[in-house]
């Protein structure tokens, strides 16, 4: 079977954390490929920046097209509505039912999965890669796996990761004061945000 990693998010912008996460993902479970899931509309993240889901499509398209082994999704982009993680990995297991597909995130998500729709019907269509950073309680990580495999079923695997002080947030609120983002964002995506002029930015 093929294993495909997934690696949803708002990526408002991607950024290496984002990008080193995915290799990191692939290499640790021998994944053959990693495909990057732009959200459309999320019902728990609000859009205060004007920055339409297409153009979060492209930035994220700019960063991983010169990767063979990575590729963007538009299922949620083009999705109508708020978008939830189990539509998509139930449309992806039906249409792909010769893949093993295994969604990747930071292990915090595993105190928060319960709370997103249907959790039921995500661990039964993907295994989950679980990104622990370096200073996290594993004791505490690992009972909450059991928890959720004992209810659930769910397949889950911790990934040992780097502590790596990036966000979203971050790149952000750097473009908006003026500050360089370079080696936090890949360059293509750099060039993008400058000649749209996202999160605020000027030109010299
Ligand atoms: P995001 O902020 O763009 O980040 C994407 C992923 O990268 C997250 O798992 C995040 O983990 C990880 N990440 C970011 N920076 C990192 C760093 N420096 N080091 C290690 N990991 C890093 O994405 P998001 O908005 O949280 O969404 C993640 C996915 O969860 C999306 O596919 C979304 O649709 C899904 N989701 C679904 C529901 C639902 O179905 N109801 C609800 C919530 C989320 P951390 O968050 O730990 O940083």
């Amino acid at each position: 079977m093929k294993k495909i990693g997934i690696m949803g998010g708002t990526f408002n912008p991607i950024h290496m954390g984002h990008l080193l996460l995915a290799q990191w993902a692939m290499d640790f479970q021998k994944l053959e490929e990693i495909w990057f899931i732009p959200t459309g509309c999320s019902y728990m993240k609000e859009n205060s920046d004007n920055i339409t889901a297409l153009e979060r499509l492209q930035m994220t398209g700019l960063a991983v097209n010169n990767n063979p082994f990575m590729k963007v999704l538009d299922l949620e982009v083009k999705r109508e509505g708020y978008t939830y993680t189990y539509e998509t990995m139930e449309e992806l297991h039906n249409r792909y039912p010769e893949y093993h597909f295994y969604f990747i995130f930071g292990a915090d998500c595993l105190f928060s999965i319960e709370k997103w729709k249907f959790p039921e019907r995500i661990f039964a269509n993907c295994s989950i890669i679980a990104a622990v950073r370096e200073n996290c309680d594993l004791s505490l990580m690992k009972n909450k796996i059991e928890e959720l495999r004992a209810q659930y079923q769910a397949d889950i695997v911790l990934l040992p990761f780097l502590q790596l002080e990036i966000s979203s947030t971050m790149i952000r609120e750097r473009v908006a004061m003026g500050q360089s983002i370079r080696y936090l964002v890949p360059d293509e995506v750099i060039s993008y945000i400058e000649e749209k002029g996202f999160y605020g930015y000027e030109s010299k």
